[in-house]
C-alpha cells in the first residue's frame, strides 16, 4: 500500500509519498536509484520540461556526425545547427562553434561582496574573514548540469539571451586593490573555463592586487581545465569547492539531468593534490540536503567516497530552500541536517559543517 506523506505527491512508480516526492519529477529517491525504463521516462520528461522554457536541449545531444565538444564531461555531439547541452556551443560545418565561454568572452555578471561573505568554504578559509576587503563574485551564465533543485536558477535567463557578454580584461579590471578573492560560480564555471582561467591570469599578473582564486563548481569540466584551476588556487591561496550532488549514478541523473562520472573523476584528481598545501585546504566538498532525495543515506555514500580519498577534506552540508522545479519540497529540517551530519562523520570524515543554517526549518 502506498505510504502517504505530508507533502502530498506520490511516486508514479511505487506510490510512496514519504518523506517527499517532487511533483516535477514524480519519482521517489528509491525508484530513481533503481532506474529502469519507467524511471528513465519520468526523468527525461522532467528535465525536458524544465529546460524547454529556456530553449535548452533536453539532454546532451548525440546525433551529430562531426566533432564532439570536449569542454566538459557531457561530450555533446550535436547535429548541424543544434546546440550543446549548456547552450553555448553549436555544430557548424562539422565542427563546434563557440557562442561564448572562450578566452575572449563569456556570458557573465559580476559584483563586489564585502568580506566576510557567505561562502561554502568560509569556515576553513581565513580569506573569508578578511574584513575591509571584498570578494569579486563572478556569476557565469551557463551550466553543464540541469539540477531540478537549482538554487541559482536565474543563470538560465542569461544563457537564453546570451548576454551580457564580457571580455576577460573587464573582469580582471574589476579586481581592485581591496579585492581579497575572486570566486567563479554561477551557473557553473565548467561551461566557460577558458574565459575564467584567462581573466584570473590577467588579474593575478596585473599587479593591482593578489587575489585568492576560488571556484564553486559541479566539477564536470575537462580535466585539463581543472588542473589549471587547481594550480591557480594552490598558488594564490584559494580553493576549489566541488558541489557533489549525489553519489548514486541513477539518482544523480534524475536530479541533475546528466552523469556524475566526470565530477567524481575530477574530484579524485583534486584530492590527490591536497598534500601540496594542506592548509588552508585547497579542496572543499559540499552537498545540498534535498528533502526526500539527498538525505542521510545518500550523504553517507558521498562522505564515504570523500573519506576514501582523504578523511580531512572539509565537507559542508547545505540547507535546501524550495526553488526552481522543486518548489513544492519543504526546506531542509533540523532533523535531516543532524542525520546527514552524523552520516558524514560516521563515514570517517573529520571536518563536517552544516551551512545556511538560517534556512533550516
Ligand atoms: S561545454 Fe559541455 S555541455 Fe556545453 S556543448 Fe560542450 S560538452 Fe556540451
Ligand atoms: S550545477 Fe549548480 S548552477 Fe548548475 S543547475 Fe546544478 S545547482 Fe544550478
Amino acid at each position: 500500500m502506498a505510504r502517504v506523506g505530508s507533502e502530498g505527491t506520490a511516486c508514479s512508480i511505487c506510490g510512496a509519498a514519504f518523506p517527499a516526492v517532487a511533483k516535477a519529477l514524480g519519482l521517489c529517491a528509491a525508484c530513481a536509484r533503481a532506474g529502469g525504463g519507467a524511471a528513465e521516462d519520468l526523468v527525461k520528461r522532467a528535465h525536458a520540461k524544465a529546460r524547454a522554457a529556456f530553449g535548452l536541449s533536453p539532454f546532451p545531444p548525440r546525433g551529430g556526425t562531426g566533432r564532439a565538444c570536449r569542454m566538459c564531461g557531457n561530450a555533446c555531439l550535436p547535429a548541424e545547427g543544434e546546440r550543446g547541452y549548456c547552450g553555448l556551443r553549436v555544430a557548424r560545418d562539422g565542427g563546434i562553434r563557440h557562442l561564448a565561454g572562450t578566452s575572449r568572452g563569456a556570458v557573465v555578471e559580476f559584483y563586489h561582496d564585502p568580506l566576510p561573505t557567505n561562502c561554502v568554504a568560509d569556515w576553513v578559509c581565513a580569506g573569508s574573514r578578511d574584513r575591509g576587503r571584498n570578494n569579486l563574485a563572478v556569476f557565469l551564465g551557463a551550466c553543464t548540469f540541469d539540477c531540478l533543485f537549482c538554487q541559482n536558477a536565474q543563470f538560465r535567463m542569461l544563457t537564453a539571451c546570451l548576454a551580457p557578454i564580457r571580455r576577460p580584461e573587464e573582469i580582471a579590471a574589476a579586481a581592485d586593490e581591496a579585492t581579497g578573492c575572486i570566486c567563479w560560480f554561477g551557473g557553473d564555471p565548467s561551461a566557460q573555463m577558458p574565459f575564467a582561467l584567462r581573466a584570473s591570469e590577467i588579474a593575478l599578473t596585473s599587479g593591482r592586487s593578489k587575489p585568492r582564486i576560488c571556484w564553486e563548481t559541479n566539477g564536470s569540466m575537462h580535466p585539463g581545465f581543472l588542473r589549471r584551476a587547481m594550480d591557480m588556487s594552490l598558488s594564490s591561496g584559494g580553493c576549489v569547492k566541488f558541489d557533489l550532488k549525489a553519489f548514486d549514478p541513477n539518482l544523480h541523473l534524475a536530479l541533475c539531468g546528466v552523469s556524475n562520472r566526470m565530477t567524481l573523476e575530477n574530484f579524485t584528481y583534486a584530492a590527490s593534490r591536497v598534500g601540496e598545501r594542506p592548509e588552508p585546504p585547497p579542496l572543499v566538498a559540499s552537498t545540498l540536503m534535498v528533502p526526500g532525495y539527498v538525505e542521510a543515506e545518500e550523504v553517507g555514500r558521498i562522505a564515504s567516497f570523500i573519506a576514501g580519498l582523504n578523511r580531512d577534506i572539509p565537507y559542508s552540508l547545505l540547507a535546501f530552500h524550495p526553488q526552481h522545479a522543486m518548489r513544492d519540497l519543504p526546506a531542509t529540517s533540523m532533523r535531516q541536517a543532524e542525520e546527514c551530519r552524523e552520516a558524514a562523520l560516521g563515514a570517517g570524515l573529520t571536518r563536517v559543517h552544516v551551512g545556511n543554517i538560517h534556512l533550516l526549518r
